[in-house]
């Protein structure tokens, strides 16, 4: 078992990234050293630079991005934790790539359509390149389990088009150079949606920040956002089929039962009959309980720059090794001479 996830450090983390991706990488940790396998997560950082950023911000926010996850418990000891930037090894794979990437697959990328939007002409050509950077990422370390959410799926199937092409055109059957990657859909991966508007995703992008609750909020941050959360003046239902058209009140319940490990309908047989006065105050408290050492963690970290640098000298190290094979055969198989 080799997983493989990366997290772009743009923006502050927040409960839908704890909730949808980062809770599950510490289940993933532990389930391939279980298996005698690996669990790499890397900061997408070469990624971040195909948008216009400024340089301050992507150094502050990729070390910022290393302590919330580990406060949040990914373990540098069970997980392979690292940035791109320290493993020249997917910058080369992507231009190896580029060779069999074609152009009419990446016009296709509805992620590139979408944020180039009009400007395709005054996009950068990381921007539309992305995707082949993605598939460097996977590839390179012959990925078995690569956790996506539903907007990733498309680069995911390309990164399998061009391993297939890259197999077909320079290797033999029998000593294909790339694994076909397969997605890992957690069965359990929670959606979290905007406090101010529950038919939108919560996201870092959002303009209005009592739209989500940021991993780095104080207590009386997130007891306050918790209170002006936008809801309904009905009751909770008891029965999970009461929240049908409800998307504010649906979304609450999905967080208090992310939080307490639990699931909407058992929080309903619970909190059914119960106003808002009575459910936020609860949701606030539990929502406090579980961020607050996780926040206590990551301030007492953040600033750490050894041990911060120390987790990514460590991590960069372990996957220079794992994709040193892959990336030597790539270079061979291409009749480059080395
Ligand atoms: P942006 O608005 O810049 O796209 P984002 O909030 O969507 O930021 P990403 O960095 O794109 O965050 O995503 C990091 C991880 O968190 C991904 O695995 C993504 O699927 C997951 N994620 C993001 N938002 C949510 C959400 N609201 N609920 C559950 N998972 C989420
Ligand atoms: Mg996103």
């Amino acid at each position: 078992m080799r997983v493989v996830s990366g997290i772009q450090p743009t923006g502050k983390p927040h409960l839908g990234n704890y909730l949808g991706a980062i809770v599950n990488y510490v289940k993933l940790q532990e389930e391939a050293q279980a298996a005698g396998g690996e669990c790499l997560i890397f900061l997408a950082d070469l990624h971040a630079i195909s948008m216009p950023h400024k340089p301050a911000v992507l150094h502050a926010a990729t070390l910022e991005m290393v302590a919330t996850l580990v406060a949040c418990g990914v373990d540098p000891a069970k997980a392979i934790l690292f940035n791109q930037a320290q493993v020249p090894a997917h910058a080369e794979m992507q231009w190896l790539l580029n060779g069999t990437a074609r152009m009419g697959w990446l016009n296709r990328m509805t992620q590139w359509k979408d944020k180039a939007g009009k400007n395709r002409e005054g996009a950068s050509a990381a921007l539309f390149t992305y995707p082949v950077l993605q598939a460097a990422d996977v590839l390179l370390y012959q990925a078995t389990h690569v956790p996506v959410g539903e907007d990733q799926k498309q680069h995911l199937e390309l990164a399998r088009d061009i391993a297939q092409k890259f197999n077909n055109d320079f290797a033999t059957e029998d000593a294909p150079v790339f694994t076909l990657p397969d997605p890992y859909i957690p069965e359990d991966a929670a959606r979290i949606m905007s406090l101010r508007d529950g038919t939108k995703k919560m996201s870092k992008s959002d303009p209005s920040d009592m739209s989500r609750i940021n991993l780095t909020d104080t207590t009386e941050e997130m007891a306050q956002k918790v209170k002006k959360a936008k809801t309904d003046p009905e009751p909770l239902p008891s029965e999970l089929a009461g929240l049908e058209g409800r998307a504010e009140a649906l979304n609450l319940v999905t967080i208090f039962a992310a939080l307490a490990g639990s699931n909407p309908q058992a929080v309903l047989a619970e909190y059914g009959g119960q106003g808002f006065g009575q459910f936020k105050p609860a949701l606030a408290e539990l929502l406090v309980s579980v961020l607050e050492p996780i926040r206590d963690r990551f301030v007492a970290l953040k600033d750490d720059r050894e041990s911060l640098d120390a987790i990514l000298a460590r991590g960069a190290s372990q996957a220079r090794e794992l994709a040193g094979p892959t990336l030597d055969q790539a270079y061979t198989a291409l009749g480059l001479v080395r």
